[in-house]
């Protein structure tokens, strides 16, 4: 279980999450929506230990969350803006890197895996500087997953990619999910949000304004006139 508990955090003058507090069971495929601006991705930045919050408490099962720890970065895999690949490298030297820093076992055998799972085997000696935006987000899809993480943190990862790779990565997903990962994603994209997730928060200003199952036989209509009466309430 990943909580957070009263999160505050401001940055300068501005408060952007307000006593956030929330709890991420296993198994579970959450979606969280909102305005550009609602807070969404400094909550996944805080959830993965890449900033510190103002006050309040992050613990990963029952234990205090410090910034920047090892274990929370293993644990908890967060895929956002910033791909955190190496240009000057290779495809399996990247994941070699990060197999090393995480110490996955039986790496080369999770890579070579990983690296198919994603369509990039033919490419995986290529130096990625000369990668499309497309295979540089499947390549930081494999990083996220090769140290198992327990919890996977999605930030608009749909983004440029593909009708085929939007279906890979769906399906990859729903794989970890099956297997017992959480999964919190964001997305602009309320078709992957209803293909994807079985819960939806929806963030506005910095706190949670409504939250609900996913109905996937209703279609996109109902789920988006629920949202905009949500997001336009006071
Ligand atoms: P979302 O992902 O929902 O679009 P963000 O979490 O990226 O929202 O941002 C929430 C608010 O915090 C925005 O108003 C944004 O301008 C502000 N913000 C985020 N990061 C910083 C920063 N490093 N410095 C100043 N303001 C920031
Ligand atoms: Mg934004
Ligand atoms: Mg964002």
């Amino acid at each position: 279980m990943l909580e957070l508990k009263n999160i505050t955090k401001v940055i300068g003058e501005k408060i952007i999450l307000r006593n956030f507090s929330l709890a991420l069971e296993q198994g579970k495929s959450v979606a969280v929506v909102g305005p550009n601006g609602a807070g969404k991705s400094t909550f996944f930045k805080l959830a993965a230990g890449l900033m510190q919050q103002t006050s309040g408490e992050i613990l990963l099962n029952g234990e205090q969350i410090k910034k920047k720890s090892l274990l929370l970065k293993k644990k908890v895999g967060y895929l956002g803006h910033e791909s955190f690949l190496y240009n000057a490298l290779t495809p399996i030297e990247n994941l070699t890197f990060y197999g090393k820093l995480y110490k996955v076992k039986n790496m080369e055998e999770k890579i070579t895996e990983l690296l198919r799972a994603v369509g990039l085997h033919y490419f995986k000696d290529i130096p990625i500087r000369s990668f499309s935006r497309g295979m540089m987000q499947r390549l930081a899809i494999a990083r996220v997953l090769l140290a198992e993480p327990e919890f996977l943190l999605l930030d608009e990862p749909h983004t440029g990619l593909d009708q085929e790779a939007v279906s890979l990565l769906n399906q990859l997903i729903k794989e970890r999910q099956n297997k017992g990962v959480a999964i919190l994603l964001i997305s602009h994209d309320f078709e992957q949000v209803i293909n994807v997730c079985d819960q939806v928060l929806i963030l506005n200003k910095g706190k949670v304004v409504d939250e609900k199952d996913i109905d996937h036989q209703a279609g996109l209509m109902p789920f988006k006139k629920w949202y905009e009466a949500a997001v336009s309430r006071k």
